[in-house]
């Protein structure tokens, strides 16, 4: 029996929980896990904020861990290999979207945390492709988290051809947040920092952010002027999307990334001046995962983490749910 900790229903407390190992079909890999991050898409997850979970529902989606069994047909792994997996466990491998490397495009996917058991657990099995080799100058005890929170502020760097010459503004400054900011620092760009968390302000600026924004206070968000070629929006809220239009430079744009549930109430005119674009993206290709993991290498990036053991995860959430982890959690056995 394999252990983990489950959601019994939504919202509440995980409890440990035992299950029989999943089948290995010849294309997958099981991975004994050794860390996993906590993302807010698990506690969204754990919810049921975007009614879709079943439960007992094992979420965990930023893995890292010891390939332990192969299946039949694998071939881009072998028993030992240190591997990250993250949101996607598997991908159909045969439409467009999989064949031109755009595999987070492909319709069939399967999620690591939903239809399956994720990594609050023992082991995890996934897709051999989407399946990352961790480089060996990477600290595996904190890489998890970019697996999914990396990833997914790393993407619109190739979707959008940034480059250092790019003013950049991630609002909300979490697990993904604090991330952007060390990845666009290090292409050189002006990062802007807006968080809602005044005690965050220090912390942000040695990590990289050129200036710390509050995300709320209107007046002085709109006394920036317009200044950003791209704002990457984490948050979950609703914020005041108009007014962050307002500071965006003709041809640039407000890219959500944050999974927020309220519509966007954004104004046409605002848009047409300056041909500004609104747009969103979906975590990253095993492609640019490791595309991401060797831009990590490179400028000796590494997500900041608390760590839990899994005994302690439910207090590990509560501290997420409560915005007080500086930036993210991770747990291990
Ligand atoms: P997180 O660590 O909890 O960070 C979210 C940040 O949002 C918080 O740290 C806080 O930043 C800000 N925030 C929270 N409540 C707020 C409020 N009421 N008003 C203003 N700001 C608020 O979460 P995460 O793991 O980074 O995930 C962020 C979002 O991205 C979630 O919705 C998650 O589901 C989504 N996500 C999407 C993808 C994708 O593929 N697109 C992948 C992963 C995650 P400050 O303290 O700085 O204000
Ligand atoms: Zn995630």
């Amino acid at each position: 029996m394999v252990k983990a900790y489950a959601a019994l229903d939504a919202g509440k407390n995980l409890t440990p929980y035992e299950y029989e190992a999943q089948i290995l079909n010849a294309k997958e890999v099981r991975i004994n896990v050794q860390s996993c991050g906590i993302c807010h898409s698990d506690i969204s997850a754990i919810d049921n904020a975007w009614g879709k979970s079943e439960y007992p529902l094992v979420a965990g989606h930023e893995v890292i861990g010891r390939i332990i069994e192969i299946g039949s047909d694998v071939s881009l792994h072998k028993i030992g290999d240190r591997v990250g997996l993250g949101w996607h466990s598997g991908y159909c491998n045969t439409c467009e979207y999989c064949k031109a490397d755009d595999h987070n495009f492909c319709g069939k996917t399967n999620k690591t945390i939903f239809g399956q058991y994720g990594g609050f657990s023992e082991e995890v099995t996934a897709d051999e492709v989407s399946v990352i080799p961790i480089p060996t100058e990477l600290n595996h005890n904190n890489a998890g988290p970019l697996l999914c929170g990396g990833i997914t502020v790393f993407t619109p760097i190739i979707e959008f051809d940034i480059n250092k010459n790019h003013k950049i503004g991630i609002i909300g400054i979490g697990g993904l947040g604090h991330l952007a900011i060390k990845f666009y620092k290090a292409l050189g760009c002006h990062v802007t920092a807006f968080t809602n968390s005044k005690d965050k302000n220090d912390l942000l600026k040695t990590i990289g952010a050129d200036e710390v924004i509050s995300s709320t206070n209107k007046n002085i968000i709109k006394e920036l002027g317009v200044k950003f070629d791209l704002l990457i929006s984490t948050v979950n809220v609703k914020l005041d999307w108009n007014l962050y239009l307002s500071v965006i430079k003709p041809r640039g744009r407000l890219h959500f990334v944050g999974a927020v549930l309220e519509p966007i109430d954004s104004s046409v005119f605002s848009l047409m001046w300056g041909r500004r674009s609104i747009s969103g993206s979906p975590v990253g290709s095993p492609k640019n995962i490791k595309k991401m993991l060797n831009f990590c290498v490179e400028h000796d990036i590494e997500p900041i983490v608390e760590h839990f053991k899994f005994s302690d995860i439910n207090n590990a959430i509560e501290k997420v749910r409560s915005n007080e982890v500086r930036f993210r959690a991770v747990l291990s056995w």
